[in-house]
């Protein structure tokens, strides 16, 4: 079996692929972790960018339920490879909060439904926060914690899983041009190998187009910006990892006091598309802004970085076969679209990737499903 590429999708596919003891070969453009995988907020949350009553309404109760599961098996997995061991793995709750009114109103919506199917959460109000430095500014309505949820550096994250692959070959510097079908297979054609395997999984996200063209449309590539702030000063100290603007933008504490800063995307979404890990001015701006107006005025910007999401149409990942011309139908398959949410989904839904491609399984996140926007077949 070939994997292609080297994130967390891909070296949970191999893993699992590995472990069900097939001869894997995963091939990775530059090195493992260069992608989104190496270069994210860490976030191992549960659920998606936006709140559960928002989930319910978009995706139906139940399945809202399966997702917010689905995230719940994802950390459970993680922490069953060792990740409690790594030096930037944190337990840390994370915290959804309300800077509208109608915000507020979605998550004491939330806060109930989520009780009702079974989760643990709790709801502060406006006053309650454990942390001083952004709920004494006044501009948090609400907050809905989910108390089982970790931080992790994810670049250790992903290089913890290669060192769990045993027999599995991993080939850097060896990006995939072409996929092929011969009679006894597929051929993938990298930059200096050519792989022969029975089946091939592109676990390539955001850059899965440009090697199967018919998921074009189907998957697309967002920016994501960051920066890490030091404050100035002892008094912004956080304990929990936020949430603000249904996902739009994301803080929690980073190492040695520092304050990881996320998001801003949404305020400029038609310019940041594409594939081009630039950071720019503009979100940059916004960032900074979002840091004075909720944490502090004092603080110095010591890192600024961006990453390549892969989104799909309706937020929830994509898992299954994919037409390749000159592929036998099953030959190649596809697991990504995570929308931001790839360290929360991505190894449970590769588990799945290769239960449904080595036959038997059939997965909750079917590629071929109806978008918002498409007709039903
Ligand atoms: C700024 C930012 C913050 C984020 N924060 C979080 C968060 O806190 N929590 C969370 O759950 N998710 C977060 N995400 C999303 C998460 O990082 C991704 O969903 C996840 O990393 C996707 O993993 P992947 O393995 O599918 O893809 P990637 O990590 O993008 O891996 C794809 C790999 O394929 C390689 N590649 C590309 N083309 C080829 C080719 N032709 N041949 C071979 N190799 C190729 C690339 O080099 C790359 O290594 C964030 C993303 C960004 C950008």
């Amino acid at each position: 079996m070939c994997v292609v590429g080297g994130g967390i999708c891909g070296l949970s596919a191999a893993l699992e692929l590995e472990r069900r003891g097939k001869r894997v070969i995963l091939v990775e453009a530059s090195e493992i972790g260069a992608g989104a995988s190496g270069r994210n907020a860490g976030y191992l949350i549960r659920g998606a960018a936006d709140n559960y009553a928002q989930a319910c309404r978009a995706y139906g109760r139940g399945r809202a339920q399966e997702l917010w599961r689905w995230t719940e098996a994802n950390l459970a997995a993680l922490l069953g490879e060792g990740a409690a061991e790594l030096p930037g793995f944190e337990m840390r709750p994370s915290c959804l909060i309300a800077l509208s009114e109608g915000e507020e109103g979605q998550l004491r919506e939330s806060i109930e439904l989520l009780l009702e199917d079974g989760f643990d959460a709790t709801l502060l109000g406006p006053t309650a926060g454990p942390d001083d430095s952004l709920w004494r500014r006044g501009k948090v309505r609400a907050g809905l914690v989910n108390p089982g949820d970790a931080v992790c550096s994810p670049i250790e994250l992903v290089r913890m899983l290669r060192g769990r692959l045993a027999s599995a070959r991993v080939l850097t510097g060896q990006e995939a041009y072409t996929i092929e079908g011969e009679a006894e297979g597929v051929v993938v054609s990298c930059s200096d190998v050519r792989v022969r395997c029975e089946r091939v999984l592109v676990a390539l996200n955001a850059y899965a187009p440009a090697l199967v063209p018919s998921l074009r449309g189907r998957v697309t590539a967002h920016r994501g910006q960051m920066l890490a702030a030091r404050p100035l000063g002892g008094d912004a100290r956080l304990e929990m990892a936020y949430y603000a603007n249904h996902g739009s933008e994301y803080f929690r504490p980073g190492p040695e006091g520092t304050i990881v800063f996320g998001g801003a995307r949404t305020y400029f979404a038609e310019r940041e598309v594409g594939c081009a890990p630039d950071v720019t001015a503009e979100v940059q701006d916004r960032l900074e802004a979002f840091v004075r107006e909720l944490i502090t005025d004092r603080f110095e910007v010591i890192a600024r970085w961006a990453g390549t999401m892969g989104f799909s149409g309706d937020g929830l990942p994509l898992v299954g076969a994919v037409d390749v011309e000159g592929v036998a139908p099953g030959g190649a398959w596809f697991c990504g679209g995570f929308t931001g949410h790839g360290m929360s989904m991505a190894f449970t839904s590769a588990r799945a990737a290769v239960g449904e491609m080595l036959g038997g399984a059939t997965g909750p996140f079917p590629i071929d499903r109806a978008m918002p926007g498409e007709p039903r077949a």
